[in-house]
């Protein structure tokens, strides 16, 4: 078994969110809107969620793009801002950890127990 010393995996902080996850928006300008995780940064607390905290970026000219211009990019937002949304009863959830017969720690909806990891 790999036994991993990084501190970014144990940020006691960090909500149990992970990457795929589906989350609604709980607080921001886009409070109420859902989407898909992109990106887990654990030990900032923040995370990248497909559609939501769009900022548009200036891009330089250069040979690709020869007259500059905008993208528009997904920005990082605080992790404690979101709630997963439990993929069995589409609620947005608490979660609670439990650790199956396996051993393996799977994570688990409070509304309907269904497991979230699979
Ligand atoms: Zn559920």
């Amino acid at each position: 078994m790999k036994y991993s010393t990084s501190s970014n995996l144990d940020n006691p902080n960090f909500p149990p969110i992970k990457k795929n996850d589906k989350v609604k928006v709980l607080s921001g300008k886009d409070k109420g809107k859902e989407g898909q995780v992109l990106k887990v940064d654990r030990t900032n607390n923040k995370i990248i969620v497909e559609d939501i905290n769009k900022i548009t970026k200036a891009v330089k000219p250069d040979q690709k793009n020869p007259q500059g211009g905008f993208v528009v990019k997904e920005n990082f937002l605080n992790a404690s801002k979101v709630m997963v949304i439990c993929p069995s009863c589409k609620k947005t959830t608490r979660i609670s950890h439990i650790t199956l017969p396996t051993g393996k720690k799977v994570r688990s909806c409070k509304h309907c127990s269904e497991h979230i990891d699979k």
